[in-house]
């Protein structure tokens, strides 16, 4: 009797291009794992959202692995106790999962548990499963790998899996089992699980995404033109080669009718362009949070510690929070998070610009808000573009993104800013973007009492942009920033020339 295989599941939740899982139902008797550990749960970065989206996704993968015959076995704990009991029940022989570039907790929870398969002579085979290199060293070359990764087979869900039949020992868990999180408050967060992520990737390459490249930057127009795949690639539903494979055989297929003399919409070719590199981006940013974990925490560029750590301004940041700040277009997007879980690429930068560059608060504590608030939350992508977004790396343009500006090109009808603010329904389009403009006639005539109804600005744009644009110049200037800045490249820089604005 063959000694059976564990699958730990963890951001991987499904079985197709699922390495781990094949390579262990090809040695053995499967046990497929998944836990609710406590410390990541209870961690700051956690919300309910996340919860809810992880929830669902296991359940499809339950039934998946039903119909194969098997089942999900949920446990919840420290995941060390876990494998030490599942060891002591089952006696498996070896673990299979893929690699993680998650957060603090679990880069410590992996040295634990490859100490614990040490001490007991477990192996543990951690596949990687995006273009994400581990003790890479060095950059050079990195965009030939991701492609060779992304360009070798899709590994199809095994057919036929032997299951460990469960002992009675074994008590099964279901996703109620932690019932203790706090829900949340958003009313339209994305529905997770494998099913919505292939909807939403079909939808996006037969209509939504011809516009992509154009309409990615509106969050007007983003909510339909862009993907929607984050949250999907973030718990795993949907494999970034597997994305990568169906948009570029897709690109391949408009090709062939472009040359058969079909009509193809303005657009496709750009956006799939587009996409395709920002599925590269996707694995160039979880990269630097690979070869430097600390950026959870600490500045990219040391040079900048101190910048603005003594300033900290708790009511502004509660202010931006709760989308109160005064600026229309800052405000429609907070709250818009909070209810729905997703922004675009473009309002993400423009609300951490605000909170770093306006109200010149350290980017650590509103990265916090912001994980807890994308249901997407990928720690390697959002410290890496939050602290570009603050100046703080080195090696990226400042870009101060003033709110006004944002509104008339994004938002020019002020139709997102009404959605998101009913305060603000009858206020005509010249001044939507600065209410605080009105006199008292005007907010008298258009229903909206600056003060009582919406708030007056917390800080003076002007100002505030011209007091970070010299202190972020200032700091740059000095001999170390430079120093700095190019070690910083060495080490995360892309090397692609076009890349300036993503690197
Ligand atoms: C401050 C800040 C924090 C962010 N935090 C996250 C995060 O926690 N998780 C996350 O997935 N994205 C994050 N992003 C990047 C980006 O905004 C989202 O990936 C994108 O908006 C998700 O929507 P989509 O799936 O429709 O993307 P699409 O535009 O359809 O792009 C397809 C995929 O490409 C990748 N991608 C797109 N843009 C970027 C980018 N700029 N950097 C890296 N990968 C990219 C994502 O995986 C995305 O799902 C952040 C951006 C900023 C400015």
């Amino acid at each position: 009797m063959k000694k059976p295989q564990l699958v730990w599941f963890k951001k991987d939740l499904r079985i197709e291009d699922h390495a781990p899982f094949a390579e262990a139902a090809s040695r053995g008797p499967v046990i497929a794992l998944f836990v609710y550990e406590d410390e990541i749960i209870n961690a700051p970065d956690y919300a309910g959202r996340h919860h809810q989206f992880l929830n669902e996704c296991l359940e499809e993968l339950n039934d998946q692995l039903s119909r194969l015959g098997g089942y999900l076995l949920i446990q919840r704990g420290n995941l060390v106790q876990v494998l030490q009991q599942l060891h002591e029940q089952t006696g498996f022989e070896q673990i299979w999962s893929h690699e993680e570039t998650g957060n603090a907790i679990s880069y410590r929870r992996d040295i634990a548990v490859s100490a614990w398969c040490r001490e007991n002579r477990i192996g543990w085979n951690e596949i990687p499963q995006t273009g994400v290199v581990r003790r890479l060293g060095n950059r050079d070359g990195w965009a030939g790998r991701w492609a060779q990764r992304m360009n070798a087979p899709i590994i199809p869900a095994p057919p036929n899996v032997t299951f460990y039949s469960k002992p009675e020992s074994l008590h099964l868990l279901g996703t109620s089992a932690f019932s203790g999180i706090a829900s949340d408050s958003a009313s339209s967060i994305q529905q997770g699980g494998r099913k919505q992520a292939l909807q939403l990737q079909r939808s996006f390459l037969t209509e939504r995404g011809a516009g992509y490249r154009k309409e990615m930057s509106s969050p007007l127009t983003a909510e339909e033109s862009c993907s929607r795949l984050s949250p999907y690639f973030t718990f795993g539903c949907l494999s970034i080669r597997e994305a990568y494979q169906t948009a570029r055989d897709y690109r391949a297929e408009l090709y062939d009718r472009k040359k058969d003399g079909q009509k193809i919409a303005p657009g496709w070719f750009g956006s799939l362009k587009s996409y395709l590199g920002r599925l590269r981006w996707h694995c160039h940013f979880m990269q630097k949070l690979e070869d430097e974990p600390s950026i959870e925490f600490s500045n990219f560029s040391r040079v900048y510690d101190g910048l603005r750590e003594n300033e900290w301004n708790e009511e502004w940041h509660q202010a931006w929070c709760e989308g109160q700040t005064g600026y229309p277009l800052i405000d429609a997007v907070m709250r818009c998070l909070n209810e729905t879980g997703w922004i675009n690429f473009r309002m993400r930068a423009m609300v951490m610009s605000f909170s770093s560059y306006h109200l010149w608060n350290h980017w650590r504590e509103p990265s916090l808000h912001l994980a807890r608030v994308f249901t997407d939350y990928e720690p390697g992508i959002h410290y890496s573009q939050a602290q570009m977004q603050s100046g703080v790396t080195g090696i990226n343009t400042i870009r101060i993104y003033s709110p006004i500006k944002q509104a008339a090109d994004q938002d020019p009808q002020g139709e997102f800013i009404k959605r998101w603010i009913p305060e603000l329904e009858g206020v005509p389009i010249d001044l939507i973007a600065e209410p605080h403009k009105m006199t008292s006639m005007e907010q008298m005539m258009f229903g909206c009492d600056i003060g009582k109804q919406y708030p007056k600005p917390i800080v003076e744009h002007a100002i505030a942009y011209k007091s970070a644009q010299s202190r972020m110049f200032a700091a740059r200037g000095t001999k170390a920033a430079r120093i700095e800045a190019g070690q910083v490249q060495k080490k995360h820089g892309s090397r692609k020339r076009s890349s300036r604005a993503w690197r």
